[in-house]
């Protein structure tokens, strides 16, 4: 039986939502990005970092991580996880790990700078991650939290590896950035 494939634009769209229906803006992300690369790049507009979390955006792998965090942190608010998976999640266990295992698994591709300001932002959470974290409200964000911080993680590897090409003044079609946009 063949199964239909979803189009790439409904998943785009499907993981902007997300983002929007939990109360996290790009700005929000790129404020993060901002203060992460700012102090590598003086000229850094806040411009550009919204741009670059737009691209992160745009990234499959990104995409599908999102939706499963997603997913599985309001599956948990409406308490439909199978136990003792609910109360794992719902409580954000400090030891769980499988929410930072699959934010970690989409900064992969963005390279080091991204592997280690995922690992920064993980440890001292800024801006809307701190928010999430705090479990202000009452809502589930054990995943969301990870995966803002490996969006703003990537977001800031596109700009410092943009940067250099920029400094080099290499031609568009010889920037190495390193995602395949
Ligand atoms: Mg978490």
């Amino acid at each position: 039986m063949s199964v239909e494939r979803v189009h790439s634009h409904v998943v785009t769209e499907a993981a902007k939502n997300c983002l929007t229906e939990r109360g996290v803006t790009i700005s929000d992300i790129a404020e993060i990005v901002m203060q992460m690369q700012g102090p590598y790049n003086s000229k850094l507009t806040i411009e550009e970092c919204v741009d670059s979390v737009e691209k992160v955006l745009l990234k499959r792998e990104i995409q599908h991580a999102l939706l499963v965090g997603v997913e599985l942190d309001k599956l948990a608010e409406q308490k439909k996880l199978s136990e003792p998976l609910q109360s794992i999640v719902e409580a954000d266990e400090g030891l769980f790990g499988v929410d930072e295992t699959i934010a970690l698994g989409a900064s992969l591709g963005y390279g080091s700078i991204a592997v280690t300001t995922f690992g920064h932002l993980d440890k001292n959470k800024i801006g809307i991650i701190a928010k999430l974290d705090t479990k202000v409200g009452g809502g589930v964000h054990t995943f969301l939290d990870d995966m803002i911080a490996s969006i703003a993680a990537n977001a800031s590897s596109r700009l410092a590896h943009r940067l250099r090409d920029m400094e080099e003044n290499l031609p568009p079609e010889e920037r190495r950035i390193i995602e395949d946009e």
